[in-house]
């Protein structure tokens, strides 16, 4: 029978809740984590249930240690399996996938009960699990509202200030990465900001599919219905393409529906599709669906993306030249969670290198993540001065015509104001850009100590971590040298 993709993943669930007791947390959550009964293989009279791993390490493990463990446990849900096999399915251990079973929702235990800190992103929703709450980061204020998603966003406004009215159930789709959760989470802290008495449980169709397995598991079903429909006033349900053919969880999450749709409850939901290419789906549930107001989500326009770029240096506390954040706005045009990626990849390399990021740091995470793709408004060869290679002498001249000095003086001796920051700032340009050793910066600047150029060097990277004026500085001298 197990033959199914969701058969197999709920006949994995049961496995892995019995399993649970009988070894130590530890080693449960580090070798089942995201693994998953991918078929049956069917061999003469053999049954044998096959089980995708996410690494070599696990296959080993579980297989030299657990092997039996796994097979009595599956061989009590479906007799007819006789054997077990594993092997190693690398796409579990990517960490975009939710294919794989998370297991640090399945336990036994009394632990958490005990612990005596409330960890502030969960929630309790019944039988000793938590559920992970909202992340206080998404909300209404620093979505970014453009053209495109005004009308998502202005639904989710309305809703948050009067749930239940006749956005009732808001449905959210769109693609992967253009901020749904963002959005559902936001009506979440929104209604809790306004009346923080009220009960709003967020939860992925995907959790609540792996509790029903879990509730039906345990028979704690009554329990799990109770928090559900009973204990409610918002829920938040993200993506809801995932309930697909699990019949025995949709028809309890029809149930949950019904129940908090009729006590006037506000109910949102979001998904990757419209309801009406929910094709797994029971038809009444899709048109329950439909009921209130369905909104699509897009990828933003440029304007918008830099935008967003902006408010999430912003958010947190770098400051990244426009120029640059224009240059990775019109280079992602895939969706939201990516462009905010590159950004954070960008921000990690320049603290990495100690250094302020530039187009090239820019350029050179794009080359990384998009090995193929073609970098507009970035020549990746250093940019010559009239066909030859920059040389110090070049960065001296440039950076003294930028502040108004004069090469000479910034070579010598001279030590007021005027001269010292442009005199550091064409250290650390010779030193970052082209790579001179520090004694040699120190021959060319009048036979300066290294060390003199090392500490000059430092301060540079140390005020660009504040100063937006040295950050703008530098960027148009680099522009105008052509690096
Ligand atoms: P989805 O759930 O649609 O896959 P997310 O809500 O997880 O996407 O969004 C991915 C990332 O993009 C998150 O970091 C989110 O904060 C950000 N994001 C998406 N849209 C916006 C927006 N309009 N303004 C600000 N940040 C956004
Ligand atoms: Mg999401």
């Amino acid at each position: 029978m197990t033959e199914n993709t969701s058969d197999l993943r709920t006949l994995w669930i049961t496995a892995l809740t019995r399993i649970e007791p009988t070894i130590t947390r530890a080693h449960f959550v580090t070798w089942f984590q995201k693994t998953l009964a991918t078929s049956v293989k069917v061999l003469g009279e053999e049954r044998i249930l096959v089980v995708g791993v996410p690494t070599i390490f696990a296959k080993d493990w579980i297989s030299g240690k657990y092997a039996v463990k796994v097979l009595q446990a599956v061989q009590e849900i479906d007799p007819t399996l006789s054997n077990v096999e594993f092997e190693v399915v690398s796409r579990l251990a990517d960490v975009q996938s939710s294919e794989g079973i998370d297991v640090s929702q399945i336990t036994s235990r009394q632990e958490k009960k005990v612990r005596k800190v409330r960890n502030e992103n969960e929630v309790d929703i019944g039988n000793g699990m938590k559920s992970k709450m909202l992340n206080y980061r998404y909300t209404l204020n620093n979505f970014i509202v453009g053209k495109d998603n005004r009308l998502p966003h202005a639904a989710a406004t309305a809703v948050a200030n009067m749930p239940g009215g006749i956005y009732n159930p808001l449905y959210i789709y769109g693609g992967v990465g253009l901020g749904k959760t963002h959005l559902l989470q936001a009506i979440g802290n929104e209604i809790l900001k306004i009346s923080p008495e009220k009960t709003v449980r967020y939860v992925t169709a995907e959790k609540f599919v792996n509790e029903v397995v879990i509730g039906i598991t345990n028979r704690s079903m009554a329990k799990f219905k109770e928090q559900y429909r009973k204990g409610v006033d918002i829920l938040l349900i993200d993506d809801v393409q995932f309930f697909g053919k699990k019949t025995s969880s949709q028809e309890e999450f029809f149930h949950t529906f019904n129940e908090l749709y009729d006590a006037n409850k506000q109910i949102v939901m979001t998904s990757d599709r419209p309801p009406s290419e929910l094709g797994n789906l029971d038809d009444r549930l899709v048109s329950r669906f439909g009921m209130g107001m369905v909104t699509e989500l897009s990828l933003p326009d440029f304007e918008t993306k830099l935008a967003i770029l902006q408010e999430k240096c912003m958010e947190s506390g770098v400051i990244i030249d426009n120029e640059i954040l224009e240059f990775v706005a019109g280079n992602v045009n895939t969706n939201i969670r990516e462009l905010v990626g590159v950004l954070r990849q960008i921000i990690a390399e320049s603290q990495l290198e100690n250094r302020v990021p530039t187009i090239r740091t820019a350029a050179e995470v794009f080359k990384k993540l998009y090995k193929a793709q073609e970098i507009i408004g970035y020549e990746v060869e250093r940019k010559k001065i009239e066909g030859r290679a920059v040389t110090p002498k070049d960065v001296v001249d440039i950076v003294a015509s930028y502040y108004r000095v004069t090469s000479d003086d910034l070579v010598g001796e001279k030590r007021d104001r005027e001269v010292m920051v442009p005199r550091q700032v064409c250290m650390y340009l010779i030193r970052h850009e082209l790579n001179q050793s520090f004694e040699r910066i120190g021959e060319d600047f009048g036979g300066r100590n290294h060390t003199t150029v090392m500490n000059a060097c430092k301060k540079v990277v140390n005020k660009l971590k504040a100063d937006s004026k040295l950050v703008k500085d530098i960027n148009a001298i680099k522009k105008e040298i052509g690096l």
